[in-house]
């Protein structure tokens, strides 16, 4: 690591590498420093006997708009446009059609009360019908959208979210966490190198780690609002707001666990099943993707915070399959990976929601402070929060914010300071 450079960026996933991608573009000079011991942070592709698996992120929402989109045609990537299999429940196992029929039009009823929910009620929960027979159903589907329950999701931040989402998603058959990892490839990043503090000098940073203090004139973080929140990097008084709007936006838990499948013809490929419609704790199973001898399990919110521990998420979704296709199926089943984005030390969980009447956190969080420390990662967008693709333009457009703080007065690479 260099002593002096003119930006550090905090952190190597989508934000951090795009941040980076441009500076570099740019010519500044830069270090770009991650705790972990790999690229990526919640794009992350694991081989498994040549496939890759996605552990993090794995659709291109709002493909057609989406800037990962073009950075993967752009380096090469192959997309796939198939339609996602949500919501088609593979042969109507254990969720028949007049059943899929009626929760759907639960969830569009319940998405149209929180466009009509008054300006003074934000608390999603609110807005379920007492009793209503598909209560549970709607609490697992916001686990797979949110990561958490109804009762600590901000209504706002949601429609924020689900008005922006275009309903395009699209995949890349070499693994969104292998397109981040590409992107990054020429990049200065260290990688085993957590900062501890963030230190306002006169006209510099100390950016101060475990292996020595790196001098910067500007620094751009990327790193989780559940890391932010939990003081893990200490940082000037004056971004105390920042750290509060951090802990409004707290991240929701999404987790996955993926099978290979013996004899795998009799699942039709890219198809899906719920656990059980019935259940806010289930988990949702993609049959097949790509048509590969896989099933990848999503169990998310309070379910997987509850099995996050020993083989507890393994034997839970094996426990679904074997309910909905009998227990033959179990033999059939080799559990090749698991996450506990919870237990990630670097990450802790897997996507941010708003709080109720928390919504404004989002811009507070993303606030540049003293054009010198510039904040990006997921938690920042207003609208495409959650994402990789929110995560990856709020990395070029806090790497734009530093190039202008440079043309608008300040040395090359050390941005104009206010006051
Ligand atoms: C299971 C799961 C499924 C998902 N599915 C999708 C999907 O299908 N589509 C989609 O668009 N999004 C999806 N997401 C969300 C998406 O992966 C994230 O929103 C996005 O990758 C976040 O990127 P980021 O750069 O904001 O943060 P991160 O990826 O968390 O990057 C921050 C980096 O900072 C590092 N760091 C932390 N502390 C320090 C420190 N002190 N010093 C230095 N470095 C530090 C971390 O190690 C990490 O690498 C999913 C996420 C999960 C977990």
């Amino acid at each position: 690591m260099s002593a002096e450079v003119d930006v550090v960026v905090v952190g190597a996933g989508a934000a951090g590498i795009a941040a980076a991608r441009r500076l570099a573009a740019a010519g500044i000079s830069l270090a770009v420093l991650e705790a972990g011991d790999r690229i990526g942070g919640r794009a992350w592709t694991i081989p498994h006997g040549g496939l890759p698996i996605d552990l993090g992120c794995g659709w291109l929402h709002s493909a057609e708009r989406n800037p990962c989109t073009a950075l993967a045609r752009g380096l090469g990537f192959t997309i796939d446009r198939t339609l996602p299999p949500w919501g088609r429940q593979f042969k109507n196992l254990g969720f028949p059609a007049a059943d899929q029929e009626a929760a759907h039009s639960a969830f569009a009823a319940f998405e149209q009360r929180l466009r009509q929910a008054p300006a003074g009620s934000d608390r999603a929960a609110d807005w379920l019908e007492e009793g209503g027979p598909w209560n549970p159903y709607l609490e697992a589907v916001s686990s797979y959208i949110n990561g958490t329950d109804l009762k600590t999701l901000s209504i706002r931040d949601y429609l924020a979210f689900a008005d922006a989402d275009t309903g395009v998603n699209w995949r890349i058959i070499e693994g969104y966490g292998a397109l981040i990892a590409a992107a990054a490839s020429g990049l200065p990043i260290s990688l085993g190198v957590p900062v501890t503090a963030i230190e306002a000098e006169q006209s510099k940073l100390a950016i101060v780690t475990g292996s020595g203090t790196i001098r910067a004139g500007a620094a751009i973080i990327t790193v989780s609002t559940d890391v932010l929140a939990a003081g893990v990097i200490k940082l000037p008084a004056a971004l105390a707001d920042r750290i509060e709007a951090a802990s409004r936006l707290p991240l929701g838990l999404a987790d996955k666990v993926s099978f290979a499948i013996d004899r795998p013809d009799d699942l039709e490929p890219d198809t899906q099943v719920l656990g059980n419609p019935h259940e806010a704790k289930t988990g949702s199973y993609h049959l097949r993707p790509f048509g590969r001898p896989l099933i990848e399990g999503f169990i998310c919110g309070a379910a997987a915070r509850e099995l996050e521990s020993g083989e507890d998420m393994v034997a839970f979704a094996q426990d679904e399959l074997a309910g909905l296709f009998g227990a033959g199926i179990r033999r059939r089943l080799k559990p090749v990976a698991q996450t506990r984005w919870a237990k990630s030390p670097f990450i802790r969980g897997s996507y941010s929601h708003a709080l109720p009447g928390c919504t404004d956190a989002r811009a507070i969080l993303a606030k540049p402070w003293d054009e010198r420390i510039f904040f990006a990662g997921e938690a920042c967008s207003t609208h495409d929060f959650s994402t990789a693709h929110g995560a990856y333009q709020t990395g070029l457009d806090a790497a734009e914010a530093v190039l202008s703080g440079r043309h608008s007065g300040g040395e090359r690479g050390r941005p104009r300071r206010e006051g």
